[in-house]
């Protein structure tokens, strides 16, 4: 789950990491207001559930109350665009006014859940303020790293030695180790699957600060930070995925032409692998999970479907408790209820009840491609794909 930037630097600032100055607008007004009350000169900041708003004309420093108003009129009520964004953006309902910081360096600090080194890893580097995968690529020995033993902890030698490979002044070593600290213990204790600041601005009278904030959240630990829910905000996300969180359905939209049906995450993935080696790419990543009944697999196809950029649908079921006859007459209810959104199939089913569930589906009237298995659909892809 992800949060808009100033409520990530609340949740920041109460773990003791210094952000600056400031106040949510929903209004051009509360916009002026908050600029009148830190003495006229401020930053004021789109809202929105996506990086890159500096170069996409989102963020804006101005010099009077009148100019902050006449930026926050012309961004509320209109879409966003940025390069983390679909091409119809997102909606900017509010702006972040903050105090106009001096900067004299622009650092990165990161938080993320790392899978080969099996733990919490941050990552720190002097290149801050501009997208940090490029930094990676271009010059990869400017990014430090500190695995955190999952044992262990968080050692403050560890956010020490950090802060001194950022070349930083010597009376700013101590300071940013702690904020490096107070960042983990945030990560931590919130499960976040990333807490990221950049730019971590130095400013010219030698302090650090958060000047931007970013905080996700594991959506399967959503269920012990009952306070955090309160922060979802629909209107930011896919259609797709708020839907299939109403359902409780793991969909991850992508930009491939391949809708996804499969039951089981590992499988999910080696299915989207299966689409690849066929030649094309998977348009999301969809787990129904091991309970669903009909109802559950229609609301699955439907929102594989509303996406529009889907042209073919490859459904991977392995009947265990999802029995595959079950998962076919769930496919007949979607395509019932809507049947112009209909778009062909590529089956496998396997396991309990598969007979059935294959026959289901081959005596419909859907456009389906039975396949026995994963180089079968493949193929099947390929077919579609060059056709
Ligand atoms: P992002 O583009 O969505 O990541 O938004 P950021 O919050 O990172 O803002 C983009 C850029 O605006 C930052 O990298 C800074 O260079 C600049 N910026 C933001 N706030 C301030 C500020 O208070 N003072 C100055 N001088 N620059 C700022
Ligand atoms: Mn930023």
């Amino acid at each position: 789950m992800k949060i808009h930037e100033y409520q990530a630097k609340r949740i920041l600032s109460e773990y003791g990491v210094p952000v600056p100055e400031g106040g949510v607008a929903y209004t051009p007004e509360e916009a002026a207001n908050l600029v009148e009350t830190l003495g006229g000169n401020a930053v004021v900041k789109a809202q929105v559930h996506a990086g890159g708003r500096g170069k996409a004309g989102g963020v804006k420093l101005v010099a009077s109350a009148a100019e902050a108003a006449e930026f926050a009129a012309s961004i509320l009520g209109t879409n966003l665009v940025t390069f983390q964004t679909g091409p119809e953006g997102v909606p900017v309902r509010q702006v972040l006014v903050e105090e106009a910081i001096d900067v004299a360096d622009e650092l990165y600090l990161g938080v993320v859940i790392d899978g080969a080194a099996e733990g919490i890893v941050v990552i720190a580097s002097e290149a801050g303020g501009m997208e940090i995968e490029e930094v990676a690529d271009a010059t990869p020995e400017k990014i430090l790293r500190a695995v955190i033993d999952p044992v262990l902890g968080f050692q403050p030698f560890q956010g020490r030695s950090l802060a001194y490979g950022l070349n930083l002044d010597g009376s700013l070593v101590r300071p940013v180790g702690a904020l490096i600290e107070n960042l983990c213990r945030a990560f931590q204790e919130n499960d976040c699957s990333l807490a990221e600041i950049n730019p971590l601005v130095i400013t010219t009278d030698g302090r650090a600060l958060a000047v931007d904030a970013k905080l996700n959240f594991d959506d399967d630990a959503m269920f012990r930070h009952r306070d955090l829910n309160e922060f979802y905000d629909a209107e930011q996300e896919d259609e797709g995925e708020v839907e299939a969180r109403k359902y409780d359905i793991n969909y991850v939209k992508l930009d491939g032409s391949v809708g996804c049906i499969v039951n089981g995450a590992g499988l999910a993935m080696a299915t989207m692998d299966v689409v690849l080696s066929g030649g094309a790419k998977p348009a999301n990543f969809l787990d129904i999970g091991g309970g669903a009944d009909e109802d559950k697999v229609a609301q699955a196809l439907n929102i594989v479907l509303s996406d529009k950029s889907v042209e073919l649908v490859l459904v991977n079921i392995f009947g265990g408790i999802l029995r595959c006859d079950v998962a076919a007459r769930g496919f007949l209810m979607a395509a019932e209820a809507a049947p112009h959104a209909v778009r062909p199939m590529v089956v496998r089913m396997l396991g309990t009840n598969a007979d059935e569930g294959r026959r289901i589906l081959s005596e419909s009237s859907l456009d389906v491609t039975l396949v026995d298995d994963l180089s079968g659909a493949a193929g099947a892809i390929k077919d579609a794909v060059v056709s």
